[in-house]
């Protein structure tokens, strides 16, 4: 089969800055669509004011670089270009029920045996399907003084043995705290196992710097990353050569996708989505059904596509290569498997 990616039509090194630190990455990012939108050569009206106001946009400029100039339907364009389309009001503020489960601010227990913390407010990518995209972030202090009233729960509750690094994105941190944090952990016997779920890699793979390593590396508890990647495209070298470097530090890699209407609701594109990903050493963990968060319903696919499209996965991939099709439905104790 041929390749689903077609080729950009001109070289894209040629249009960006030399790239140098993930802070520095981040503070270049693009935060208007129109400027998106000029930068891809497209027209400016298909960005929407009116989403932004709700959602801003933010794309870096490593993330820029995988989208195809001149296409509006660009699979990663679509993925963080406010549109016209967020505007209707169907949907909820707080899909999941997430303010329901606070064992106190920016500590969400829903499930047996771990926790999760919401590290940061921050994202490097602002995703228009976000179902966090109205989280009250602003209201959850992450002091220092936080997470320490964090690890004084974790400390006085043997029953948890996972912690769950969240946000926003938690690697939005500096890492001279979280390397504090994974000190302050190594000190808990109990907690086994210590899972980071983060976009920040995949939109700019040089966060996976050194500062990053030596705290992975220091972990006690076995570190799984979870990382969010929705569309093959999405991986390119830096992001394969980032894999590595985490797969060398002895970190499990996880993925997990949302199914998106328009953007990876093909059989081709998860085909190829999960096929990169396991030879890249990431094992495909869950394919999210989109939580329906107001601005987002326009990316909906129906349960029946999207049985219908990991049942060809199924027979056509090694198990492994498989994500579970998942929805979260608030009070229930685990993520729901869509059959
Ligand atoms: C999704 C989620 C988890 C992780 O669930 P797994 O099925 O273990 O991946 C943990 N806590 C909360 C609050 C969650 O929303
Ligand atoms: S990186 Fe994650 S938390 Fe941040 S906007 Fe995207 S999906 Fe939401």
């Amino acid at each position: 089969m041929a390749s689903i990616l077609p080729t950009p039509d001109k070289p894209v090194e040629a249009r960006l800055p030399a790239i140098g630190s993930w802070q520095s990455a981040l503070k270049a990012a693009i935060r208007s669509g129109a400027e998106l939108c000029r930068q891809l050569e497209l027209d400016p009206r298909l960005a929407s004011s009116g989403s932004e106001a709700d959602f801003p946009v933010l794309v870096p400029q490593e993330y820029l670089r995988r989208m195809r100039i001149g296409d509006p339907q660009d699979p990663l364009l679509r993925q963080v270009l406010g549109t016209e389309a967020e505007l209707q009001a169907a949907g909820l503020k707080d899909p999941v029920g997430d303010l329901d489960f606070a064992r106190e601010a920016g500590m969400l227990q829903k499930y047996a045996g771990r926790v999760l913390l919401v590290a940061s407010g921050a994202c490097a990518v602002h995703c228009r399907y976000c179902f966090r995209r109205h989280f009250p972030y602003a209201e959850v202090p992450t002091s220092r003084q936080q997470w320490q009233r964090w690890l004084a729960q974790l400390a006085a509750d043997t029953d948890i043995n996972e912690v769950i690094l969240s946000g926003g994105d938690p690697l939005s941190v500096v890492d001279h705290r979280l390397q504090w944090f994974v000190d302050e952990l190594n000190r808990l016997e109990h907690i086994r196992r210590l899972r980071v779920h983060t976009r920040l890699p995949v939109v700019i793979p040089q966060r996976v710097c050194s500062e990053l390593l030596d705290w992975v590396r220091a972990a006690q508890a076995t570190v799984y990353f979870v990382v969010h990647i929705n569309h093959p495209q999405e991986i390119d070298a830096g992001v394969e050569a980032m894999f590595q470097q985490l797969h060398a530090a002895g970190v499990v890699l996880l993925n997990q996708a949302v199914l998106l209407r328009g953007i990876n609701d093909d059989y081709a594109t998860l085909y190829e989505l999960c096929s990169r990903l396991i030879d890249g050493r990431v094992l495909p963990y869950y394919l999210h059904q989109l939580d329906r968060v107001q601005g987002a319903t326009h990316f909906e696919v129906a349960d029946q596509v999207a049985v219908s499209l990991v049942t060809q996965l199924r027979a056509n991939l090694p198990g492994y290569a498989v994500p579970q099709l998942v929805r979260e439905i608030p009070g229930q104790p685990s993520k729901t498997p869509v059959l």
